[in-house]
C-alpha cells in the first residue's frame, strides 16, 4: 500500500469539512501553499468525473465565501504529489 502525506492529513492546518458520503474527501488548508484544497480520501491519482465535480463544487463554495466569486480559481494541477488526487483553490489577484 502506498502512503503519502495526503493520506495522513496532519492536523495543524485549518480544516473546513470532511465528507464521508457519497465518498470520502476532506477540505483543508494546504500545508505548503497555505490555501484551501480538497483531498480525496483514497490514495489514487484520479477521481471519477462525479467525484471531481463534487470536490470542486464544495471547494469553490468555500473559496467564494472567502474571496468572492471572482477572487479565486480552481487549480487541479498536482505538482508535488502527482499520485494522490487533490485540487487547490487559489487566490486570484486582480490588477486594478
Ligand atoms: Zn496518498
Ligand atoms: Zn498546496
Amino acid at each position: 500500500m502506498n502512503k503519502c502525506e495526503l493520506c495522513e492529513l496532519r492536523d495543524y492546518t485549518q480544516r473546513y469539512c470532511q465528507f464521508v458520503y457519497p465518498f470520502k474527501f476532506t477540505i483543508l488548508d494546504c500545508d505548503s501553499c497555505d490555501t484551501p484544497m480538497a483531498v480525496l480520501g483514497e490514495h489514487r491519482a484520479t477521481a471519477t468525473e462525479a467525484e471531481k465535480r463534487l470536490m470542486v463544487e464544495v471547494l469553490a463554495a468555500l473559496a467564494r465565501d472567502k474571496w468572492g466569486p471572482e477572487g479565486f480559481f480552481i487549480d487541479d494541477v498536482m505538482r508535488q504529489i502527482p499520485d494522490h488526487c487533490h485540487v487547490h483553490a487559489r487566490r486570484r489577484w486582480r490588477r486594478s
